[in-house]
């Protein structure tokens, strides 16, 4: 009987399979394990949560949240020619995995996985997709997850956890901070993928806020932040005169009310300001 100790290497996983990346699909994978087991213990406990993995590839992410106590993983994998190496794992794994085979984007993970156990997600994926669905997850309603730990590409994780002042703080900060603890885990150079990514990755851990910390009215926030660093140089009281329009709001009153100054810049501005604006709208 197969067991997650005696499976071949990921490497020979891929040459037995014949494995090579789909460049269009942006696949870029990590055959160490030594990083994978570092990726999978951000998640601990592992044990008592229903795991979703996204894009789990040749499965060495998947083989490390199995192997660090992961008692349910489910993996939504759209590119067929893993099903089988992912078969392999399911096999070795006394029934923990389930395997997905589509589009990610399309599948209602809530549904799939069911609510008898809170859900993690764990992944790395293409950087494009990887950035929407976050963007998918944290406006999903109801919220349906309780930590992601995710990989990105070095330059958007730090767009997630940047705070007022610096060069990347923008909508992905305010969006992701007003939902989530969000901190940066670790780096991982491009050298650790195979075939490398021209850039430098970067493992970003999420932890959904309690219910009554979370901010609820996304959608606004959305529209008010994409109004404000629409025009990242411009003041405050010249980018926002549309959106205070559409709203009714006098734009000098509604800023100073709120604790803002009318000359400030939007980067300037903390999550708070920009929750308080949304609420006072
Ligand atoms: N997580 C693996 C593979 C990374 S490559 C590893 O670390 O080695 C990215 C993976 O995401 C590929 O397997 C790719 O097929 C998959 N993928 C890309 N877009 C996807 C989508 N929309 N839904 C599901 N899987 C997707």
């Amino acid at each position: 009987m197969p067991d997650l100790t005696n499976l071949p290497t990921l490497s020979q996983t891929v040459q037995i399979h014949g494995l090579g990346a789909n460049k269009k699909l942006g696949q870029h994978f990590l055959l160490d394990m030594n990083i994978t087991d570092k990726i999978a213990r951000l998640a601990l406990p592992l044990d008592g949560f229903h795991i979703a993995e996204i894009g789990p590839g040749p499965g060495g992410l998947t083989r490390s949240l199995l192997k660090n106590g992961a008692g349910s993983v489910t993996v939504i994998e759209m590119d067929e020619r893993f099903l089988v190496p992912l078969e392999d794992i399911k096999m070795a794994s006394d029934g923990r995995l389930n395997i997905i085979h589509d589009d990610a984007l399309k599948v209602h993970i809530q549904k799939e996985l069911g609510s008898e156990l809170p859900i993690k997600i764990a992944a790395n994926l293409p950087y494009n997709v990887g950035t929407k669905m976050l963007v998918n997850w944290l406006t999903a309603n109801p919220l349906f997850w309780s930590q992601a730990v995710l990989m990105f590409q070095k330059e958007v994780a730090e767009r997630i956890v940047a705070k007022p002042g610096d060069a990347s703080y923008g909508r992905l900060a305010i969006l992701s901070q007003s939902v989530c603890t969000c901190r940066m885990a670790f780096d991982v150079p491009a050298n650790c993928f195979s075939p490398p990514p021209k850039v430098d990755s970067a493992v970003v851990v999420l932890d959904v806020l309690p219910e009554d910390k979370r901010f609820k009215q996304l959608k606004l926030l959305g529209e008010l932040t994409q109004a404000a660093f629409g025009q990242r140089r411009k003041m405050l009281r010249k980018s926002l005169k549309p959106y205070a329009k559409k709203y009714n709001l006098d734009l000098e009153d509604w800023l100073r009310h709120c604790g803002v100054d009318p000359t400030q810049r939007p980067e300037e501005l903390s999550v708070e300001a920009f929750k308080r604006l949304t609420e006072t709208n």
